[in-house]
C-alpha cells in the first residue's frame, strides 16, 4: 500500500476521470437500450420478465446520472474512496442488466440475436476499458458482469461455431483484463509523476523564499554592520586629521588622542561581536563541558555588573545556589554577560534578579535573568533576535548597542543544546531563560576563578612565529618579545623546520593560517608537531591564528580541539590564550598534545583562563 497523501492523490485523480465519463457513458447505455429493444421488438420471449430486466436498465441508468450530478454538486461531500466504491456499484448495476439480458436471445428461436447482442456486448466492454480501465473495482465490477454470461451462454450451445465464439470471447475477456493492468500501472505512474513535480516545485518555491529571505536578511546585516563600523571609523579619521593642527594644544592632543582611542576600542567591541555571531554561523566555535559550581559562574559574572547596576540606583540580585551543572562555563559567561548588561542598560529602578530554577527532573533546570525595566512589546519578541536590530534606537546611536547581543545569545544556547525563552510585559520588565544540566559534584576538577591570580607566565617561554606576512611578523614579535619570551619568527613551514634544526625548541609555535605556496597554517602545524614528536618536545603549544571563517579545514580544527584565534588578535586575548594553553601544558605533562581536549576530565584547566579561541 502507498504513503496515504500518494494514494489520495491517485483517487482523487481516479474520481476525476472516472466522474468525467460518465455523461458519454450515460448516452450510450440509452442508445444501447433503444438497440436492445428494437432488435428484440419483432419477437420478444417473456415479454414481461423482458420489460422488467429493461425498466431495471433504464433506472439504473438515471441511478448513474443521479450520481454523477451529485459528484458534480457536492464533490467533498465524500472521501474519494467512497465515490469511487458507489461509482463501481453504479456499474454493476447497469452492466448487469445488458449482460444478463443475452439469456433473452438465447431463448429466442432467431440464431441471429445471440450473435447481435454479443457484437453490443462487446461494444459495450470496449466503451468500459476507455472509461473504466484505470480503476480495477470498477473495471472488474463492469466487465464480469457484461461477458460472462455471454461467455457461459455460448459455450453452453454446444455447437463448433458458437464454442469457437466463447473460446474468443473468454480470450477477449483475459486480454481486456491485462491490457486493464497495464492501463492501472500506467495511469498511477503518471499521477505519481505529477504529484513528484509538484511536491518539487512546492519544495523549490518554499527554498526560493527561503533564500530570498536569508539574501534579505544578508543585505540588512551588511547595510546595519558597515552604518555601525562607519561610524567610529569616520570620527578616527576627523580625530586623526586634528593631530596635524598646528594650533592645537597638547592638553587637545591628548584629549584628541584619547577620542581615537575610546572609537577604535568601539570599533574593535563590534568588530569581536560580529565575528563572535560569523563564528557561530560557520560551526567554529568549540563546546567544552565542564562540571562545575553554578554560585562561582554567578559571582563572576554579577561581579562584573554589579558596579553599573549600583550606579544606576538598581539592585542586583544574585540568588545564592548549590547547583552543580555540567556545562561549558565560558560560553555561559558569555550569555549571561549579555543579558545582564542588557537587563542592566534596559532597567530604570527596581532590581535585576539572576538564579537557577530546579525543573522538577533530575536531568537539571533553568538558568533565568530577570528585570524589572522597560520590558519589550509583544510583536518585537521574535524580531530583537535578528541581527542589528533594535527596539529603539532610530539613530543607531553605538552607545545603545548594535542589536547583536541576543541573536549571539540565542545561537550559544542552541549550541549548548538548549533553547532561549523570553517572557516580557511592557513597562514590567522581561524574563530570559535558557535550561542547564545538572553536573556531578564528584567531576568538579578546578574552581572556575582558580587562574585569575596566578597564570603561567610568559618570560622566558621561547615562541616561534610563522607568518608569511612580514608586518604581521614583526608586530607579532615585537609583542611577544615586550612580554619577555624569546621569539623567532619565520614565513614558512620550511624556515619553521630548520629552526628546530638549528636547536630552536619552541613552547608555543603560533602560526598564520593562508601560507605563501597554498599551504595551510594547519599542514604547517602538522609537520610541526611531528618534528617536535620525534625530538621529545610534545608540550609545545599550538596556535592557529586565521582571518577565515567557514572553512572546513577550519571546521574540521575547531571540532579536533586545535586552538584558533580568529582576526582581529588583541594582545590581551593572545596572551591570554597562550596563557590558558602554557598553563594546560605544564599541568598534563603527560598528554600527548597541548590541544584543549574535548573531554573535560583530561584538561580541566582549559576553561579557567577563558576559551582558546574565545579568551579575553
Ligand atoms: P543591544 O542591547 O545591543 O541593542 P541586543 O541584541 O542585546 O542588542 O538586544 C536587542 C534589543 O532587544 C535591544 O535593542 C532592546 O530593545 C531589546 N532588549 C534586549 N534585552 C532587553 C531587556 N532586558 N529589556 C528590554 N528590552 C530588551
Amino acid at each position: 500500500m502507498r504513503a496515504d497523501p500518494i494514494q489520495r492523490a491517485i483517487d482523487e485523480d481516479l474520481v476525476r476521470v472516472l466522474y468525467a465519463q460518465d455523461p458519454i457513458a450515460f448516452f450510450s447505455h440509452w442508445f444501447s437500450i433503444a438497440m436492445l429493444v428494437a432488435v428484440y421488438w419483432v419477437d420478444m420471449p417473456y415479454p414481461q420478465r423482458f420489460a422488467a430486466c429493461f425498466i431495471f436498465y433504464a433506472l439504473a441508468n438515471c441511478a448513474g446520472l443521479v450520481l454523477w450530478m451529485c459528484h458534480r454538486r457536492w464533490p467533498d461531500a465524500l472521501q474519494p474512496r467512497a465515490w469511487i466504491y458507489l461509482h463501481a456499484v453504479r456499474n454493476a448495476l447497469l452492466y448487469a442488466a445488458p449482460g444478463l439480458a443475452i439469456w433473452f436471445a438465447f431463448q429466442s428461436p432467431h440464431t441471429n440475436l445471440p450473435l447481435l447482442h454479443t457484437v453490443l456486448i462487446v461494444t459495450l466492454a470496449a466503451g468500459v476499458f476507455m472509461s473504466n480501465g484505470f480503476d480495477v473495482v470498477n473495471f472488474t465490477t463492469s466487465i464480469a458482469f457484461l461477458l460472462l454470461p455471454a461467455i457461459v451462454l455460448h459455450f453452453d450451445v454446444h455447437t463448433f461455431d458458437r464454442t469457437i465464439l466463447a473460446i474468443v470471447l473468454a480470450f477477449f475477456f483475459g486480454a481486456i483484463n491485462v491490457y486493464a493492468l497495464s492501463y492501472r500501472k500506467l495511469f498511477q505512474r503518471v499521477v505519481q509523476a505529477r504529484i513528484d513535480q509538484q511536491t518539487l516545485a512546492e519544495s523549490l518555491a518554499v527554498q526560493k523564499l527561503v533564500a530570498e529571505e536569508a539574501s534579505l536578511a544578508k543585505t540588512r546585516f551588511f547595510a546595519a554592520a558597515s552604518h555601525d563600523l562607519r561610524q567610529p571609523l569616520h570620527a578616527i579619521g576627523l580625530l586623526a586629521a586634528s593631530l596635524n593642527d598646528p594650533a592645537a594644544t597638547h592638553t587637545q592632543h591628548a584629549k584628541t588622542a584619547d577620542h581615537i582611542v575610546n572609537n577604535v576600542e568601539a570599533l574593535n567591541q563590534l568588530f569581536n561581536q560580529v565575528l563572535d555571531l560569523a563564528r557561530l554561523e560557520s560551526g567554529v566555535t568549540q563546546v567544552i563541558k565542564l562540571h562545575f559550581r553554578l554560585s562561582e559562574l554567578f559571582d563572576r559574572v554579577g561581579n562584573q555588573y554589579w558596579p553599573q547596576a549600583a550606579a544606576k540606583g538598581l539592585a542586583l540580585r544574585i540568588a545564592p545556589t548549590l547547583a552543580v551543572v555540567h556545562g561549558d562555563p565560558v560560553l555561559l559567561e558569555r550569555i549571561l554577560s549579555n543579558l545582564l548588561s542588557n537587563a542592566v542598560r534596559y532597567t530604570e529602578s527596581g532590581a535585576i534578579w539572576m538564579g537557577f530554577r530546579r525543573s522538577g527532573r533530575s536531568a537539571g533546570g533553568y538558568i533565568e535573568v530577570r528585570d524589572s525595566g522597560i520590558g519589550i512589546p509583544p510583536d518585537e519578541q521574535e524580531r530583537i533576535f535578528e541581527e542589528f536590530y533594535q527596539v529603539a534606537n532610530p539613530q543607531r546611536d553605538a552607545r545603545q548597542g548594535h542589536g547583536l547581543g541576543l541573536p549571539t545569545v540565542k545561537r550559544l544556547v542552541e549550541l549548548l543544546g538548549g533553547e532561549l525563552h523570553l517572557r516580557s510585559v511592557p513597562g514590567r520588565g522581561s524574563v530570559f531563560r535558557f535550561a542547564v544540566d545538572t553536573g556531578d559534584p564528584a567531576r568538579i576538577v578546578a574552581g572556575l576563578n582558580e587562574t585569575a591570580s596566578g597564570g603561567p607566565s610568559a618570560p622566558g617561554r621561547r615562541v616561534l612565529c610563522i607568518d608569511d606576512e612580514p608586518a604581521i611578523l614583526e608586530g607579532l614579535s615585537s609583542l611577544l618579545g615586550r612580554w619577555g619570551c624569546i621569539v623567532s619568527g619565520v614565513h614558512d613551514e620550511g624556515q619553521a623546520l630548520r629552526a628546530l634544526d638549528e636547536g630552536f625548541m619552541p613552547d608555543a609555535v603560533l602560526c598564520d593560517y593562508q601560507l605563501a605556496n597554498h599551504r595551510t597554517g594547519a599542514q604547517a602545524l602538522a609537520a610541526m608537531r611531528d618534528a617536535l614528536r620525534r625530538r621529545g618536545r610534545e608540550q609545545a603549544v599550538m596556535l592557529l591564528i586565521t582571518g577565515d571563517m567557514a572553512s572546513a579545514e577550519l571546521q574540521a580544527l575547531a571540532s579536533q580541539g586545535i586552538p584558533v584565534l580568529h582576526k582581529p588578535v588583541t594582545a590581551a586575548r593572545l596572551r591570554r590564550t597562550l596563557e590558558m594553553l602554557w598553563q594546560q601544558a605544564d599541568r598534563s605533562p603527560l598528554l600527548e598534545s597541548t590541544q584543549p581536549e574535548r573531554e573535560p576530565q583530561a584538561t580541566p584547566q582549559v576553561m579557567i583562563g577563558g576559551h582558546a579561541q574565545g579568551a579575553g
